[in-house]
Parts: structure tokens; C-alpha cells; sequence
């Protein structure tokens, strides 16, 4: 190749290549186009490794003008490729159409279930006065829900529990938290005794807008030496106060469990029409709240106490009860219907 044909030759490939170029609308091609005319076995590149066999005067003239050329089609190619990048993005968006102005979609925001949330807040009452939360089971034996509660076998007080019973004979579903005072008191025995024993308790009851098959219950256990019946009366109605307001008044009935020894109600004037009778308190003007009594001597005994150092006293009550008092629920089964329309109103 001689040096005037070397210059026609580049002016001719840099000609071609850009020729090449201008006609590219597609990324694919332009790369393509970048192996073939800037790559290794480009035609410029040839005209560089033929440099050696030039006349000595043309040799530094051939390679300026093909570095020159080089330099021509890289500059030529990031053009290019700008154009066809700007063109891509103005394409995407005219053709992906994403409409920033739509609102978007509120996500659902949780909340506690309204018997949760009763829960809580006895427990943080019972709390201030010193009482730990105890778990216990929800598939219980026979002898814990009854036997060693002081309620044997063929004992009418068991008409009380209408009990689900499983297909192994003595398992049943807990009918209520009691069993676990048994549980709670042979754990610690002879230490004292100061729990609260929340928990869901199952019953085979006709429903209705006062009864479910489910029902959480909060149990309550005081056990020591020297705990009297005063001792309950004091934490029971500073639990009202804490529950219902500081004016809140109560008042003790007598009434019978077979693990308590005497056993009492414990009710509420009225908060809806402060004792004057309506149709929530069935004209009383008292609410019940909750079941309570002495420990049965038994009971204690069952657990592992002495009665004749030790006494306590014990106390029973419906959440779901408490949450319809407080929030004006007519309708226990609105609580186990998960319908959001009623669940969000908590
Ligand atoms: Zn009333």
C-alpha cells in the first residue's frame, strides 16, 4: 500500500463508518457498529498495523491522520449513542404511561381487638397493684377444671360449665381459667400468691346476644397468710375504681362457687344511668361484674397449701363483658364475627 493510497483509504473508511452510523436507531446496532469500526479488527486499526511498512516521511502524516480518525468515530460514537439513549427514554415514557397524579392506596392500618384491649387494661389495673400475669392451658383434664376444684363427679354445681368434651375420656376445653389456680399454686407453693390468669375458656351454651361459645375470662388469685375477706373487698372495689372511675360505687351479694368459701358478686351502680335503672342494669341500677369468694380450704389443700396456716381469696370475670359494659356493646357475638365494620369502631 503506498502513502497516497493510505490516506484515500482512511478517508474512505471514515466516510463509511459514519455513513453507517447515521443510519443507526437501535442500541443492538450501535454496539454492533462499535465491533466493526472501532474494534480490534477494524478497518482503521488495520491502517495502524501497516504503519511499519511506510516510507519514513509519510509514516508520522498516515498516523496522525488515522488517530485523527479514531478519535472522529469515538466522538461520532458517543454522540450517537446519547441520541439513541434520549430517544429510548422519551419513547418509554410516552408509551409506559405512569400517572404519578393518582392518589395512592392507603394501606389498612391495624388495631387491637376490643377484648384485647379490655384485657390490657385490667391487667394494667391488677398490675399496679403488684399482680403477675399466669398462663395456662386451654385443653385441660377434667380433674383440673373440676376434680380438684371441689367439684366431683355427679355434683350438680357442674350444670354451671356446660362443657365441650373432647373424644379422649377427662379431656375437655376449659370451661373456665380456674383450673389454672391449681396450676399457679402447686408452681409455687409454699411462696405467696398474687396472679392474674387471663385466658379463652370454651362452652357448649345456646348463643345468644349474652353468650358464646368462646369467652375470655381474667381469673384472680391471692394466696399468703392472713388474707382475709377484707383483703378482697379492698382489691376488688380499687380494681373498679381503676376499671370504671374513681366514683365509682360497688357493692357485695352473696352467691355460691363450689371452690369458694363464702363466695359473693361483686357489682357496679350503673354508669349508664348512675343507679336510677334502665334497661342495660334490667332497671337494678347495679351491673355484675364479677364472681369472687375465699379460697375453699379444698382447693388450697389440692394446691399444696396447709389451710390452717394458709387462706386467699379468688375472683372470676367475662372480658367480653367488661368491654360491652364500657363501650355500650349490646351483642357478644359481634366480638367473634370478625365484621371490620364493628372491629374498626374500637
Ligand atoms: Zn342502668
Amino acid at each position: 500500500m503506498d502513502d497516497e493510497n493510505s490516506i484515500s483509504r482512511l478517508n474512505e473508511i471514515g466516510r463509511k463508518a459514519l455513513e453507517g452510523l447515521e443510519k443507526i436507531s437501535e442500541a443492538s446496532d450501535l454496539e454492533r457498529w462499535k465491533v466493526e469500526n472501532l474494534g480490534r479488527s477494524a478497518p482503521v486499526m488495520e491502517i495502524f498495523s501497516h504503519l511499519t511498512g511506510l516510507d519514513s516521511t509519510m509514516r508520522p502524516l498516515v498516523g496522525q491522520a488515522a488517530n485523527r480518525l479514531k478519535q472522529q468515530l469515538e466522538k461520532a460514537y458517543g454522540e450517537r449513542e446519547q441520541v439513541i439513549k434520549t430517544a429510548q427514554l422519551k419513547n418509554s415514557l410516552e408509551t409506559e404511561t405512569l400517572d404519578i397524579s393518582l392518589p395512592g392506596r392507603q394501606p389498612g392500618v391495624g388495631r387491637l381487638h376490643p377484648v384485647t384491649q379490655t384485657l390490657r387494661q385490667i391487667t394494667d389495673v391488677f398490675s399496679g397493684m403488684g399482680f403477675q400475669v399466669y398462663r395456662s392451658r386451654e385443653v385441660e383434664t377434667d380433674e383440673f377444671s373440676f376434680g380438684l376444684l371441689n367439684i366431683p363427679p355427679y355434683h350438680p354445681a357442674r350444670d354451671m360449665w356446660d362443657t365441650f368434651h373432647t373424644t379422649t375420656p377427662g379431656v375437655v376445653l376449659r370451661p373456665h381459667t380456674s383450673p389454672g389456680q391449681i396450676h399457679v399454686m402447686r408452681q409455687f407453693c409454699p411462696e405467696p400468691i398474687r396472679a392474674i390468669l387471663p385466658g379463652m375458656c370454651y362452652r357448649y351454651e345456646q348463643m345468644d346476644a349474652r353468650h358464646e361459645s368462646q369467652l375470655m375470662q381474667v381469673e384472680l388469685l391471692v394466696v399468703g397468710r392472713e388474707i382475709s375477706l377484707g383483703n378482697l373487698k379492698g382489691t376488688l372495689q380499687e380494681f373498679a375504681r381503676g376499671m370504671f372511675g374513681a366514683e365509682v360505687r360497688t357493692r357485695f351479694r352473696p352467691s355460691y362457687f363450689p371452690f369458694t368459701e363464702p363466695s359473693g358478686d361483686m357489682e357496679i351502680e350503673c354508669f349508664i344511668c348512675s343507679g336510677k335503672g334502665c334497661r342495660v342494669c334490667s332497671k337494678t341500677g347495679w351491673l355484675e361484674i364479677l364472681g369472687c369468694g375465699m379460697v375453699h380450704p379444698t382447693v388450697l389443700q389440692n394446691g399444696g397449701y396447709d389451710p390452717e396456716v394458709f387462706s386467699g381469696f379468688a375472683a372470676g370475670m367475662g372480658v367480653e363483658r367488661v368491654a360491652m359494659l364500657r363501650h355500650h356493646v349490646e351483642e357478644i357475638r359481634y366480638f367473634y364475627g370478625n365484621d371490620v365494620r364493628f372491629l374498626e369502631q374500637f
